[in-house]
């Protein structure tokens, strides 16, 4: 625990807030935080299962009327509040994500402050739930369709991003008036239970807010399979977002699924390379490469190919792995040793079927740290062009015209985030509108804030986050016809 020093200790959970109260597992079960930094448990949570999280949604179920009949000034007033205490503790919010996650702690206040703004914004977006009115066909007949709350609505979170995953998913559900039960990943609770700690200072009534940790697998199947609950949010792997649609198929939920993605960074001749490379490191090398944006195959046009490598390699000797406490770390430990397997796997892999080794490499008994490594001359033929790597590594592969970049880009069966550079407009709209993903950035490689839409296509998952549409994946219309006039 000597890591987490806290202004306020009283953030640091160890228990799940369910059911009304702060509670252990029902036969006591838990299950360890470990630090991927040194290896070392820093807390344990626990394992809760079938039992508790049955519990939670029976909570749930109890407000459900009256958090949906909450005016919604009176909702919109508890987020602005909760906004500010986030705020207000973003230092320590940072060092529990750090200490869980391993992200550089200067990366965790940044990813503390982009949660918070899901909250604003859905606070503001909460006056705004209007509905609308229909023209007639009669005279004697009028015709609404009015906006409510789904229901209770359940959050399945990832590790990469313990902060903002929640809150862009809980602030538009509490928004729209759904009590919401959100289960983070094992590997990083502690920033969970923290936000749910603020909630509650925040003043927002008991079970409109619940947390359950511990056992995913039994904790997926209650959710699933209920029919209290009417709305499944989730972001992870197409794996588990495959599984809990079909878990949902019974019940006939809502789903949203933010899932893998394997963008495409494409970089034209015409590219101003110092915006393109700056796009490279922002796009792959924050999060140390693990996040679902994460540029996976970099595709350079062959007549900038050699400059354009130089000036990558160039970047890339700027960043510093090192403890995320460590001032000045730029990459932190990926977040477990499977991870670091996968990272050498795809290195290795690339490395037997002819890439060069530019920089970095297959890393060896180091903890959980990798070197950021760049890879040239790969091809389609290589893992790593077909599966999300999840960490520093940049492949180049080499490509001669738009229409062959396109076509390489969009081989692919995920939808989620691609990036292009270049300074010619008419190929910017045609490479934009070709493009099969769900976010396409020009000339950037940042393309994540709470006021646009953020979600995938094909594998890549249904539903948006964020922006104006996002409060709709917690919303039902019903449409209201007014007879006999
Ligand atoms: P994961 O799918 O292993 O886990 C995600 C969550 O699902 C965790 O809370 C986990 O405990 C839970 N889970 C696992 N098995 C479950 C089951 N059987 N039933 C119910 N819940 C279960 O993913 P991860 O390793 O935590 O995160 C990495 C993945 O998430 C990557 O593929 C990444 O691309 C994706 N991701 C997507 C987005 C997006 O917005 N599209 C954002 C971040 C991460």
């Amino acid at each position: 625990m000597s890591r987490i020093q806290l202004k306020d200790g009283d953030l640091l959970r160890q228990q799940a807030l369910f059911g009304g109260r702060w509670q252990d597992a029902h036969q006591g079960e838990t299950l360890p935080v470990i630090d991927p930094a040194t290896g070392e448990t820093i807390a344990t949570i626990p394992a809760l299962g079938r039992e508790e999280t049955e519990q939670a949604i029976a909570h749930a179920d109890a407000v459900r009327i009256s958090w949906g009949k909450t005016p919604n000034a009176a909702r919109a007033a508890l987020l602005e509040k909760w906004h500010q205490l986030i705020i207000d503790n973003a230092d320590d919010l940072a060092i529990i994500m750090t200490a869980e996650q391993g992200k550089p702690l200067a990366e965790a206040k940044g990813e503390v402050l982009y949660g918070a703004s899901f909250v604003k914004w859905f606070a503001e977006e909460a006056r705004r739930i209007y509905g609308d009115t229909i023209p007639s066909p009669s005279d004697d007949r009028r015709i609404l369709v009015l906006k409510q709350p789904v229901g209770v609505a359940a959050a399945i979170t990832p590790w990469n991003f313990p902060i903002a995953m929640i809150t862009r998913k809980v602030a538009p559900a509490l928004a729209a008036g759904c009590p919401i039960i959100v289960k983070p990943s094992e590997l990083t609770p502690l920033s969970a239970l923290a936000l749910a700690v603020l909630a509650e200072r925040a003043g927002f009534p008991s079970g409109v807010l619940q947390v359950v940790t511990g056992l995913p697998t039994e904790i997926g199947a209650a959710l699933t399979e209920s029919r209290t609950v009417r709305k499944i949010s989730f972001t992870g792997s197409t794996r588990v977002g495959q599984l809990l649609m079909q878990q949902s198929a019974d019940s006939i939920k809502r789903l949203s699924l933010e899932l893998g993605g394997n963008a495409p960074l494409i970089v034209f001749d015409d590219a101003d390379i110092d915006i393109a490379v700056a796009g490279v490191m922002v796009s792959k090398f924050r999060n140390a490469g693990q996040t679902c944006v994460c540029a996976n195959r970099i595709l350079v046009q062959r007549g900038i190919y050699e400059r354009f490598s130089a000036r990558l390699l160039e970047a890339v000797a700027t960043l510093k792995v090192g403890d995320g406490f460590t001032p000045g770390s730029t990459i932190g430990p990926l977040i477990n040793e499977r991870a670091v397997e996968k990272v050498n796997s795809h290195i290795d892999d690339a490395l037997s079927q002819g890439a060069t080794l530019l920089t970095g490499g297959i890393s060896q008994g180091n903890g959980t740290y990798v070197q950021p490594t760049v890879l040239g001359d790969v091809t389609n033929k290589m893992r790593i062009a077909h599966e999300e790597t999840f960490g520093p590594v940049a492949p180049l592969f080499i490509f001669d015209d738009e229409e062959q970049a396109i076509a390489m880009a969009n081989d692919t069966p995920y939808g989620l985030g691609a990036y292009f550079f270049t300074e010619n407009i008419r190929r910017a709209w045609r490479v934009a509108e070709s493009l099969e993903f769900g976010m396409v950035g020009f000339n950037t490689g940042a393309i994540s804030l709470e006021v646009a839409p953020f979600g995938g296509v094909k594998l890549s998952g249904i539903g948006r986050e964020g922006s104006r549409y996002g409060i709709d994946e917690y919303l039902e219309q019903k449409t209201f016809h007014i007879g006999s006039l």
